[in-house]
């Protein structure tokens, strides 16, 4: 039996990966420190022989024992609150936490996947954005400590494959939503739809005519677990090409929730990309693969997720000052 890796395993896609591997038969050691993950997103997996959990913060020194074939380093805030929060934790956990991840993966012959972002590419001045386009990144604003960890962190992967040798993969991860997001991330997904089932008005950031190109979980995790057994050691953009504005968006969960509450505006946060769309041309052709989901299907079965939680879980708002965060 294969045995993988997945750090960052409580979280929103690391939990989707390990169902996926698990149904793949793999043997999952399942790692997170818990600090944006959650126990409940596998809990279902615990029953299982093949499913290991282990609580650990992989800017530690990271120990498994026996052999390992593959690792998923998904261990990251990703969602502009977190990063903000707790913005010495992100550079930790995509400079430490990768070079452990890779240490790990050298003195096991193992191969690695990186979870990289879109947030590569900052503001982009390309679009829609191809894996050649170097990006438009501050690295002192706001999102620098995301971005920058990540782009670190494709360095260093790239430094392990052709100084070591080391069998690497990277995929650049856009926008991506779907069941187990966390309600108070502040991402802009869970933000409406949180606050269409509370009866608040629906916060749009700037004029709205910001886009980005939302991808569905499944496709996500397809495209991923393609790109893991492939030989192709370069980045590789997985995201859905449909792209929408943000006011566009704002108005397809008013439909879809069915709320009487309208659109309200605040102001943009600073750095905050105008564009994002992914070229998937490298995907298609290296990986054959493309999603599948459209917006209206994936954004039903999230609603769906959403409803099923408790009013308690519903109501619990975490309190971020992104005025402070603002371009005046
Ligand atoms: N956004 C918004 N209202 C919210 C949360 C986010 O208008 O309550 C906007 C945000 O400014 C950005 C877009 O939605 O332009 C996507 O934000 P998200 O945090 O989901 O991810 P990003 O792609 O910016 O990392």
């Amino acid at each position: 039996m294969k045995k993988v890796l997945i750090t960052g395993a409580a979280g929103f896609l690391g939990s989707h990966l390990c169902d996926r591997f698990i149904k793949e038969g793999f043997h999952v050691i399942a790692m997170d420190n818990l600090i944006t993950g959650r126990l409940s997103n596998i809990e279902h997996l615990f029953p299982l022989k093949n499913f290991e959990f282990y609580h650990h913060d992989v800017s530690k020194f990271i120990h498994v024992p026996g052999n390992l074939d593959y690792i998923l380093h998904f261990a990251s805030p990703a969602s502009p609150i977190d990063y903000l929060k707790i913005p010495i934790q992100t550079l930790k956990v995509g400079s430490l936490g990768i070079h452990n991840c890779l240490g790990l993966a050298k003195a096991k012959n193992a191969r690695v996947l990186i979870a990289s972002t879109s947030e590569v590419y900052g503001d982009p001045t390309v679009h829609p954005q191809t894996e050649d386009y170097w990006g438009n990144v501050n690295p002192i604003g706001p999102r620098g400590v995301y971005d920058e960890a990540k782009r670190f962190q494709e360095a260093m992967t790239m430094a392990y494959h052709t100084f070591h040798g080391l069998e690497t993969r990277i995929v650049r991860i856009f926008n991506t939503y779907g069941p187990r997001m966390r309600l108070n991330d502040g991402r802009v997904l869970p933000a409406f739809i949180g606050q269409a089932l509370r009866g608040e008005d629906l916060t749009v950031f700037g004029d709205g005519s910001q886009t980005r190109s939302f991808c569905y979980v499944d496709d996500l995790v397809e495209g991923i677990y393609r790109l893991l057994l492939s030989s192709y050691v370069y980045p590789v953009n997985i995201g859905n090409p449909s792209e929408i504005t943000i006011k566009e968006f704002a108005e397809e969960i008013i439909k879809l929730t069915g709320t009487k509450q309208k659109v309200i505006y605040k102001n943009l946060p600073q750095d905050d990309p105008k564009q994002r769309q992914p070229d998937i041309t490298k995907a298609k052709e290296i990986l054959n693969w493309e999603p599948k989901v459209d917006r209206a299907e994936g954004l039903k079965k999230t609603y769906e997720y959403f409803c099923s939680l408790s009013k308690e879980e519903l109501n619990k708002k975490e309190h971020f000052d992104f005025e402070k965060y603002t371009l005046r």
